[in-house]
């Protein structure tokens, strides 16, 4: 898995879905090492189909333990 500073996590409720750039997403033909930043505006989660707003890093600044401190 990637750096945790890159690896970004659903935020909707009972989701919690992990995009990982180290893996990109073969369903959208996202390809290996794309970073979050890179993925285009309409990408959305592949479970439940929020946007990538509702998404936040594992760590680092704007992270989910940011916002729990
Ligand atoms: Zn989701």
């Amino acid at each position: 898995m990637a750096e945790p500073e890159k690896v970004y996590q659903c935020q909707t409720v009972n989701c919690g879905c992990l995009y990982d750039p180290d893996r990109g997403d073969r369903r959208r033909k996202i390809p290996k090492n794309t970073d979050f930043s890179e993925l285009p505006e309409k990408w959305c989660c592949p479970v439940c189909g929020a946007t990538k707003r509702r998404f936040r890093p594992l760590a680092g600044p704007g992270s989910v333990k940011d916002e729990h401190q």
